[in-house]
């Protein structure tokens, strides 16, 4: 029953984001992107989780190039062609919670900042394999770290997933770096929000003086992509994506 109703939260959130998608155009301010969202969730009888949530201001956190992580939608921040922006977004629906990002290219980003995107976006796919009754926490660490280091690309450590559930973020927590076979036992029934945050260049982060936007303190682009994944007893599902229609 939990896992029916946070579905329902994780399908409102994969349709925003997918609304934003087709939004995030060269020209267009963060603060635009934030305005649909709050409106379309309502819609659906969610509420947005990260609007007031410890006093942050907005429905979606867009965070653009060098920004990692709960960047702030601002009517002065315009969408440039080469951009790379990223859109987190959490709701709530009926006392449970989902949370799922992306990271998007805006118009035609450069070979090596695609393949940030791609091996960014592939390392949680790796993990989300990895959430099976038996394995270890460490086995969905590691799968992050392993395919995103082979590329040569940083591992934020100062950011990690979580467990999710009737709250924003419970335990475990979950790393994007760490060893196989380590750490607690997955059981069916846990839900983690998964949340690779991976770098052009070093691990190290800043927080700029809005106290919210994470940066990469060598200024290297970064990307994030997240979903919420239930543990079941046939395996990992994941309840932030949408199904492609035939
Ligand atoms: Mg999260």
């Amino acid at each position: 029953v939990e896992i029916e109703t946070m579905s329902r939260a994780g399908a409102v959130v994969a349709k925003t984001l997918a609304l934003l998608g087709d939004l995030a155009k060269p020209g267009v301010t963060t603060a635009h992107l934030d305005e649909a969202p709050e409106t379309y969730i309502r819609s659906e009888g969610g509420v947005p989780t990260f609007k007031g949530y410890r006093g942050f201001p907005a429905t979606v956190c867009t965070s653009i190039n060098e920004e990692i992580v709960h960047g702030i939608p601002s009517p002065k921040r315009r969408l440039a062609e080469g951009d790379i922006i990223g859109l987190d977004l959490g709701c709530i629906v009926e006392g449970y919670y989902a949370d799922c990002a992306i990271t998007l290219p805006v118009g035609p980003v450069p070979p090596r900042v695609q393949e940030l995107l791609d091996v960014t976006r592939e390392s949680l796919d790796k993990a989300i394999v990895q959430c099976r009754a038996g394995n270890r926490l460490g086995d969905v660490s590691h799968a992050v770290q392993s395919h995103c280091e082979s590329h040569g690309f940083g591992v934020v450590r100062a950011f990690v997933g979580h467990g999710i559930g009737r709250a924003l973020h419970e335990d475990p927590q979950v790393p994007n770096f760490g060893e196989a076979g380590r750490g607690p036992a997955l059981k069916p029934g846990m839900v983690l929000a998964i949340e690779p945050m991976i770098t052009m260049g070093s691990w190290e982060v800043r927080i700029l003086e809005d106290r919210w936007t994470a940066v990469t303190e060598d200024g290297s682009l970064a990307a994030h992509f997240e979903d919420t994944i239930a543990i079941t007893e046939e395996g990992p599902e994941v309840l932030t994506r949408i199904e492609p229609r035939s």
